[in-house]
């Protein structure tokens, strides 16, 4: 049996991987010139990294699994991390009981409602009701105004930038479940985990398993249309040449889909209202000196012109990098913001004054090398009703698939779902391979 998967993203690879399983050769077409999609790696010219900031979560049971499956359980290093928020011009360490209890911009009755909402939300099982409220009416009805002012709000601009009203209390609900579940329970403190090498130890490991299963990957190489076999199966195009294929499983953004395959194959149903997506804007700077001493810092400040501040080396041992510290500066804006018409030159001026501003000890003569990442259509804003927009992709032939971010409803965009959803679709698909090889 042979199966061609669409992209070769997180997705793409980790699909690869459990389908080559099983009896079937796989093959992986991806149109960059390396692999990983958004999780790829990058050059920053004395060692290389992740191009995006990527953590792992003692929570992502998932990914924790693939990475031990794949033999790479002792290239898995957890740290302690620190989380900080930036609220009225200071700097505040919010990673244990003592720092919540000592977080000066709430006062006790405050920090009562936080705990309440936190513990609430991670008890709340139904999203369904929670779609139907903003994320802001949710948290300041359970937690009041200035909770979400001096806590909420930094937290929920570091995760969607200007948009953070307009998405539904799901997205909250999700992301509590997911991160406070991290703090371990014994110290109540956060620990969080990277692979040795970044994400690129995984993509690389990913490949060797796939060339040992006879499966291939196919780089600069777009697939340009899909259309189904004359006798069956589903027939793909790509550099003017069409290979026949048993399977395909397209793993690539919707509108990558709605581009190259035949109408006929599959139906991507439309509402009025359309999903709306959030690119990033992210600068990765390079550095002799640490910068931050949390991996997460939140802010709300008008005047600061990123999002958020990733202190990548703040949980990365620096040998890891060169013996250099990489901190990413993201901002999280829409299809329309002002800033993507600007140059990586103007970007990185702006966010460099942003980060002296923010860091009055901050030099620029310590400044190694700066790197502007961009990514246009990176998750969708989960605004109300998030579900019943949602467009829902019902592929019409027995061996065309689509597995893709955009069919998460319930979550917010990570690899461990990433790895979770490819096992849900292996149960199926499992069944299907062994049917057809009878
Ligand atoms: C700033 C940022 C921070 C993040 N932080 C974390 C984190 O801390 N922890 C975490 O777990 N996750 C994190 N993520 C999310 C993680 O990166 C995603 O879950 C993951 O990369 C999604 O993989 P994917 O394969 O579904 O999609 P993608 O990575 O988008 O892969 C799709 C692939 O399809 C390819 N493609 C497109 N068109 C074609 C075509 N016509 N033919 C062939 N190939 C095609 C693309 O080039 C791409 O490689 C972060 C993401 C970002 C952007």
């Amino acid at each position: 049996m042979k199966i061609g998967i669409v992209g070769g993203g997180f997705m793409g690879l980790v699909l690869a991987h459990e389908i080559s399983k099983t009896d079937a050769t796989v093959k992986v077409f991806e149109s960059d010139s390396q692999l990983g999609g958004l999780a790829t790696h990058y050059d920053y010219g004395s060692f290389i990294w992740d191009k995006y900031y990527h953590v792992i979560l003692p929570t992502d049971d998932h990914l924790v699994g693939l990475i031990k499956d794949l033999g790479l359980e002792t290239e898995l290093e957890w740290r302690r991390s620190m989380t900080g928020y930036y609220v009225n011009k200071k700097f505040y360490p919010f990673s244990s009981s003592k720092d919540f209890l000592f977080f000066k911009p709430l006062n006790i009755i405050d920090k009562m409602k936080l705990a309440f909402t936190i513990f609430y939300g991670s008890k709340i099982n139904d999203r369904k009701k929670l779609e139907k409220i903003t994320v802001k009416d949710w948290l300041i009805k359970l937690g009041g105004k200035r909770t979400y002012q001096k806590f909420w709000s930094p937290l929920l601009i570091a995760k969607l930038g200007d948009s953070h009203e307009r998405v539904s209390a799901v997205f909250i609900w999700t992301y509590i479940k997911r991160l406070f579940q991290a703090r371990s329970s014994a110290a109540q403190k956060e620990h969080m985990g990277y692979v040795k090498g970044g994400y690129k130890t995984v993509f690389d490991q990913l490949q060797k398993a796939l060339k040992e299963k006879n499966s291939t990957i196919h780089l600069n190489t777009g697939v340009d249309k899909i259309n189904s076999g004359q006798n069956g199966g589903i027939e793909i195009t790509y550099n003017g040449k069409t290979e026949h294929f048993d399977k395909v499983i397209f793993t690539a953004p919707l509108n990558v889909l709605e581009k190259v395959s035949d109408p006929k194959l599959v139906t991507v149903s439309k509402n009025k209202q359309s999903v709306e997506y959030l690119g990033v804007l992210c600068m990765a700077l390079v550095t002799n000196k640490p910068l931050t001493p949390y991996y997460v810092l939140n802010l709300a400040d008008e005047e600061v012109p990123f999002t958020g501040v990733i202190g990548m080396s703040s949980l990365v041992d620096i040998e890891q990098t060169g013996g250099k510290y990489i901190t990413y500066f993201p901002k999280y804006v829409t299809a329309n913001h002002k800033y993507w018409s600007k140059n990586d030159q103007e970007l990185e001026s702006i966010f460099l004054e942003g980060v002296s501003n923010l860091y009055t000890d901050f030099d620029e003569k310590d400044v190694v090398s700066t790197h502007m990442h961009k990514a246009f259509k990176v998750q969708p804003l989960q605004v109300l009703n998030y579900s019943e927009i949602i467009p829902k992709t019902q592929t019409n032939h027995p061996d065309f698939f689509v597995v893709n971010t955009s069919q998460f409803v319930n979550d917010t965009l990570n690899n461990n779902s990433v790895v979770n959803h490819v096992k849900e679709f292996m149960v199926d698909f499992k069944k299907e391979l062994l049917q057809a090889n009878k």
